[in-house]
């Protein structure tokens, strides 16, 4: 399996609210495992993996998650036995969880209240064994994800050179806020004037925009540069969480068959149908005229086959 990639496509889309001009970033199309942000990650993570020499990985997440698809399935490429810690409960079978059988990984299930302990045993059980584990945070988490994505921000700005144009706006899901920690510090680093805004599905504010300054202050100081930056320069924006992780609504389904019929995209209701259709209420409701934006894909390709009867529905 490659491990390497060059940038992935911008193109314009045929949205226009608001007099903008709409582009997106192709990251679902990153040619790793069906692409998106956990690719990005995964890319650095074993780098860093081989470079420590290590023969093992444990990460945490639920097998549906596009994250341990991912994990799982470069693990298999390269015969590296890959455990999973999953939280009992989140795990219905979906197209990632089915891919992750397949990719053999071990999957061990534990009540989301003893995660960190069974992380802790896991890794213990494998040193004992004689191997040496590496361990990959839930969703990629960590300064190597944030890296994942200061090298995103570098592609952008190769875009914008090549073509002579500015994005005012860059939008995305934002999750765990590592995607959007890496933006935010790609931005810093270049002293460049534009807003960075995460849509979250799930996590509110204050928690949400926190985990984001500690994210970019952690990547900061490691390649010690003094930025610092204030809580309020973090544009999480928790509006359109609907329930929480996993809800949505019949706006988000229409977003979803809009852009899948006029542009041939497809977004899932999880993550980039929702923050789409949640940057489309933000521009309206902030009165965002005549700018151009860019909206990353951050991917989830099986997930739009999940909720392809829902969508079907909705028409
Ligand atoms: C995990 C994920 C996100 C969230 O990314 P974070 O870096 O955790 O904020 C967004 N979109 C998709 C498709 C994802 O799988």
């Amino acid at each position: 399996m490659t491990n390497h990639f060059e940038a992935s496509p911008i193109h314009k889309m045929t949205e226009s609210l608001n007099n903008n001009t709409f582009y997106i970033k192709r990251d679902d199309l990153i040619p790793i495992s069906f692409g998106g942000n956990k690719a990005r990650k995964a890319v650095l993570f074993f780098e860093d993996l081989i470079k420590g020499k290590f023969d093992s990985i444990v990460t945490y997440g639920s097998s549906s998650s596009n994250h341990c698809r991912i994990i799982a399935n470069i693990a298999a490429a390269k015969g590296i036995p890959c455990h999973i810690i999953s939280p009992s409960g989140s795990n219905q079978s979906t197209a990632n969880s089915k891919l992750v059988e397949l990719f053999g990984s071990i999957v061990t299930l534990c009540p989301v209240s003893e995660v960190g302990i069974t992380i802790k045993r896991k890794l213990d059980e494998l040193k004992i064994q004689g191997y040496n584990p590496y361990f990959i945070q839930g969703g990629g988490h960590g300064d190597i994800g944030t890296h994942a994505y200061v090298n995103a921000y570098h592609e952008i700005l190769g875009y914008e050179n090549s073509f002579g144009i500015h994005f005012d706006y860059i939008f995305h899901t934002s999750g765990t806020g590592t995607t959007q920690a890496g933006l935010v510090c790609g931005k810093l680093l270049n002293a460049d004037e534009r807003e960075i805004v995460g849509i979250s599905n799930a996590r509110k504010n204050p928690y949400g925009r926190q985990v984001i300054l500690d994210s970019v202050n952690s990547y900061l100081m490691n390649l010690h540069k003094k930025k610092s930056i204030a809580t309020e320069e973090i544009k999480f924006i928790d509006d359109y969480i609907l329930e929480g992780y996993g809800s949505y609504n019949n706006k988000v389904l229409q977003t979803i068959n809009e852009v899948l019929i006029n542009d041939g995209i497809p977004l899932d209701t999880t993550y980039t149908g929702k923050a789409f259709w949640g940057m489309k209420e933000y521009i309206k409701k902030n009165n965002i005229t005549d700018k151009r934006i860019l909206f990353i894909h951050t991917g989830g390709t099986p997930l739009f086959f999940d909720n392809l009867e829902d969508l079907k529905n909705e028409r």
